[in-house]
Order: C-alpha cells, then structure tokens, then sequence
C-alpha cells in the first residue's frame, strides 16, 4: 500500500504580457504562470500532479506555501487519504498555525489537493470526470466538505440530488463523449488587441465551430461599445457562416440574447467598477445584447453583485461572477442572495477539487448554471474535468453550462495531456486512464 514520500514545487512562468493575451481592463501585462506541485509516493509508477493557477510575480510565494502545505501529507497512506477526501481536506487547512481559508495558503491547499485528486485518479486508471462521476452517491458526499454550508445545503439534501441523478449518467456520459462538451472562447476579444484582430480572431472563431463569444470591457466605454457592436455585426451576418451552418438548439439559448444566427455575446469587466458605475456602463452596452456582465465589481461584494443583478434584470442582462471567489461560503452567499445568473468555478481558487465538488452541488440546488473560468496555464484542462462531472452526476445539463476556452494557443505545447476540440468547437472528452487530473503536467522543459 503505497505512502507519501516526498514532494517538489516548480514555479512556471510565460511572458503573456508581450502579446497582450490575457489583457483585460485590471490586468494588462500579466503573465500567465503556475506553482505546481508534484507528489512522490513509495510506489515508483504512483505521482500525483497538482497545480494553481497565477500571474507572474508572487509565484514563488505561493510555491512557499504549498511547501508548508503538503509537509502535512509525508508518511501518509494513499488509500486512508483516498477512502475520505473530505476529511482529507479537512485535515489538510487544519494545521492550528496556517490555518486559513484565504488567501497564499488557500491557493497552496488547491495545488496540493488537486495533486491528490490526479494521484487518486491515476492510482485507481480513470481521468479524474471519470472516477468523480463513477462514485456511489455516498462516496461523492464523503469526497467533498459541507462545513459552513449546510443552511444552503445539507449532506441529506445533496444525497437525494445525486441519488436522482443516478438515473440517466450512462447515457449522459455516452452522449458527451460522442458530441463533446460545449465550450466558449474569449481569445478574440481580449483588450488589448485592436478592431482588425477582434474581427479577423471572431471570424476565424465562427469557422471552428463556436457561438458564443466573450470580449474585455471596463477600460473606455467608447472603445467597448464599438467593439461590442463589431463583434455584434459579424456573429449576427449570415456572411460569417461556413455554408450548411446550422444554430445551437434553441432551449440551450433560452435567456442569452442570442442574435440570429443563434450566437451569444458575454462582457468581463474583470472588477473594475463600483457598483453604481458598473449598472450605468452596462446598460450602456444594452445594444449589442449580451447574455451577461462577468466580474462587474469587487469579487468580495456579494450585495453589490445582487444590486447589479437587480438593476440590469429590465434589460435582459444577467450577472456572472466567481473566478476570484476564494471559497465555497462565498459562492453560497452568492446563490443565497440571488446576486448570480452564472456560476464561474475556478479550478484553482477554490481549494481544489474537493471544495469544488461542495460548490457544484449548491449551483444545481439553486438551479444556476456552472461555466467554470478557465483564463489561464492549465485551467481548460482541469476544467472540463470539473464540468463533466457536473453534467453526468450533479447538475445533468450541459448545453446552459458553456465551458470558458479562454487560453493563449501557443501555450498548450507545453502539455502533456492538452486539451483538444472537435470540429464543432466542443471539447473532447479524455479518456486515457492514466491521464488522472494531469492534464496540467507541463513538460520539463518549462520547470523552474
Ligand atoms: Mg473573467
């Protein structure tokens, strides 16, 4: 029975802000970055590979962290770990002196409990969607945390949910595997990148299949409006389309703004307005419809994001937040107080997996949709993952919960295991049973 041995960090850093991907109206010259975990058992064939997504400087402070960390796991047996991740998780944000759902460490617990996930996944030869959908619902109760969450939803509640959901996995999984899982991209609009390139880049998105489509706001009104009406008059012309186009199912538009050809435009705000001023930008954008405001404030403001909602309901606009939620009781106050129509996981602010999974089940509780953020190194591959599992097993919808495609092109040839999409700009389901939850394992040639 394998234990764990030893670990190694790795600060991984691509300079992203040369190009201007990734620019957006609060950050406009990160650089995409990782602090990756690897964990060493006894076993020479058993590892698991973890990371957290930053950008750029600090990463090293966050590989310091998750020293501290996963020094918590040296000597430990896998499969006690394995047999009850919550309290694995428990166990891990439990030292008396790191202890905090916050910040550094709570980055550093989502490095290090993803390792775990990979390595459970990899131990048991299942991607992780796999082994995740597989589990009794007994066993995914026991493989995620209800601390401070059990006002929102109880152990019995999400057992009955589950126990529903049973019903219709098998052919939801052989459905998504035949057609793949529905994704967005955000790499046409970036901020930074002028008229000609958003054209060129939404065209050439078309022609791979997508239709729904999210730009960058927040910086000069002007600028925004304009372009939200350039990528407007092109997803809205027939012109665009490759011939024998034909537009998603009408029930999986329901509530988006669609134009006519059945494409949906999303805005990112990326936090940059007060609350007041970011009802008045966007419904300034009102025209060029969109399904929603993302981030329109402060990531912490729960009531200014309800006040948002509220203000922008007579215009058809809805509002997503979550990529900077840093814990579950955050995305419960969100649900509770009706401040969201989206819910943007994100892979790696949440304390990995294991919080994730709590999260997943409050979003179909409260019937919102799940389309985790997925803008950075990594995060599209452990995103499907996540999404997968909550099409087959907790939500059973996928055609509402578009999956973000936002990353930089030229840095999926630093993966072992990309991503990839099929013709109909979805992605692929993984099936290598010992790909794990490592699709974020970056070549060597990347390690610092
Ligand atoms: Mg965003």
């Amino acid at each position: 029975m394998p234990s764990i041995t030893s670990f190694e960090t790795h600060d991984i850093r691509f300079h992203t802000s040369l190009t201007g991907d990734g620019s957006d109206a609060m950050n406009f010259d990160c650089d995409y970055s990782a602090a990756t975990v690897i964990l060493h058992t006894d076993s020479p064939t058993l590892q698991g590979h973890g990371m957290t997504f930053t950008i750029g400087r600090g990463t090293d402070i966050v590989c310091m962290a998750i020293k501290e960390v996963a020094n918590r796991l040296i000597g430990k047996d896998v499969e006690t770990l394995f047999a009850d991740m919550g309290k694995t998780w428990d166990y891990l944000l439990a030292d008396p002196q790191l202890r905090c759902e916050k910040g550094i460490i709570h980055l550093a617990t989502a490095a290090v409990d993803n390792a775990l996930w990979d390595m459970f996944a990899r131990y048991k030869k299942k991607p992780l969607w796999k082994l995740v959908s597989d589990m009794t619902p007994e066993e995914f109760v026991r493989s995620t945390t209800f601390r401070y969450i059990t006002d929102a939803i109880s152990k019995e509640e999400a057992l009955a949910m589950l126990r529903e959901r049973e019903t219709g996995k098998t052919e939801r999984e052989a459905l998504v595997r035949e057609i793949g899982y529905p994704a967005y991209i955000t790499s046409a609009g970036w901020l930074r990148y002028d008229d000609d390139k958003v054209a060129r880049l939404v065209r050439e998105a078309i022609g791979a299949g997508f239709t729904h489509f999210k730009m960058k706001v927040g910086a000069n009104f002007e600028d925004d409006y304009r372009r939200a009406n350039l990528i407007r008059s092109i997803i809205d012309n027939p012109n665009s389309f490759p011939e024998g186009y034909s537009p998603p199912a009408a029930g999986s538009l329901q509530g988006k703004n669609a134009g006519p050809m059945g494409c949906v435009l999303m805005m990112d705000a990326n936090q940059v307005w007060d609350v007041d001023e970011a009802v008045k930008h966007t419904k300034g954008l009102a025209s060029a419809k969109p399904w929603f405001i993302e981030e329109p404030t402060a990531p912490d403001d729960i009531l200014g994001h309800a006040a948002i909602r509220k203000a922008l309901k007579p215009d058809g606009i809805g509002v997503a937040t979550g990529e900077h939620a840093h814990n579950r009781m955050t995305f419960k106050q969100l649900l509770q107080a009706e401040a969201i129509d989206v819910c943007q996981i994100d892979s790696c602010r949440l304390a990995g997996v294991t919080e994730i999974l709590s999260v997943l089940l409050m979003s179909a509780k409260f019937g919102i949709p799940v389309c985790p953020h997925a803008g950075g190194v990594g995060l599209c591959e452990h995103a499907l993952h996540l999404s997968l599992i909550d099409y087959i097993a907790v939500s059973g919808s996928m055609e509402r919960n578009v999956l973000d495609l936002k990353y930089a092109d030229h840095l999926h040839e630093h993966f072992v295991y990309p991503c990839t999409l099929n013709s109909k700009g979805r992605y692929n389901v993984p099936d290598d049973p010992n790909g794990g939850y490592r699709q974020v394992e970056l070549d060597n040639h990347q390690r610092g």
